[in-house]
């Protein structure tokens, strides 16, 4: 019987083993067609066919309106200051600002200028945000001559992620963020399957190099991960005065 039951578990691991084997590699094929795709075929793209931005990018703000936003607070009109420059700047104590759509994965072109006149030190300085999904924030701040915790500094993903370099132009100067954003994805019973991820250009330098997000940006406390889908793109008011401004702001969605 001993004998018997031996050979059965022996027959067992055999054949377990011989189905977790992998099949032999093809042959390597030498003529050159046989690795060459040609369906199918990625979308026309006009980098700048949309009044200067991607042909397939939507415009959330060229200068003009406020159409695309609203208040976070009430969803209500946008209070934010319009500026003769094509640029919008953030009205104190008037609160955070929303796209009206939703957004899942994304990326994201923009443009902001710290205040020359902001003095403050610290986390105080020019302090604002763009918020991924409501929930993730890429820091904007005036790091220059001003010192702060590294993952509360400019380009940092809050609290989880310092950027790999400071590459912001001079106060008072426009920096561009380009952003490609892959949203966190989350099974039927609301537990996270699969990690967002950000990646952060500023001025075309990498910052931000597909950073794995841990959860919210949380200011106090540790990330979380509850359930979400598509949710809005937010800019901050951080109710400092920080007169940090925005302009070109336009989405791709992925
Ligand atoms: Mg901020």
């Amino acid at each position: 019987m001993k004998k018997i039951i031996i050979c059965v578990f022996v027959s067992l691991a055999f054949l377990s083993c011989q189905q977790t084997q992998k099949p032999k590699a093809e042959v390597e094929p030498t003529d050159p067609k046989a690795t060459e795709i040609w369906k199918p075929i990625p979308l026309k793209v006009d980098p700048t066919g949309n009044n200067g931005v991607p042909s397939d990018a939507i415009i959330l703000f060229d200068g003009s309106h406020f159409d695309e936003w609203e208040s976070s607070i009430d969803q209500g009109p946008v209070q934010w200051i319009l500026n003769d420059d094509g640029s919008t700047t953030v009205k104190d104590k008037t609160g955070d600002i929303q796209t009206k759509r939703s957004f899942g994965s994304v990326q994201l072109h923009l443009e902001w200028r710290s205040n020359p006149d902001n003095k403050a030190k610290g986390q105080a300085r020019s302090n604002s945000g763009v918020f991924l999904q409501n929930r993730y924030e890429v820091q904007v701040l005036d790091n220059n001559e001003n010192s702060t915790y590294v993952n509360g500094q400019a380009a940092s993903i809050y609290k989880q992620s310092a950027p790999l370099v400071m590459a912001a132009v001079p106060t008072g100067e426009w920096n561009t963020y380009d952003i490609i954003f892959r949203a966190p994805e989350f099974d039927a019973k609301g537990t996270k399957i699969k990690s967002g991820t950000i990646t952060v250009l500023q001025n075309g330098i990498l910052v931000q190099d597909h950073f794995e997000l841990q959860g919210t940006t949380e200011y106090i406390g540790w990330p979380k991960n509850k359930a979400h889908g598509p949710a809005p793109i937010k800019l901050q008011d951080h109710q400092d005065q920080s007169g940090v401004s925005y302009r070109n702001i336009w989405v791709r969605e992925l």
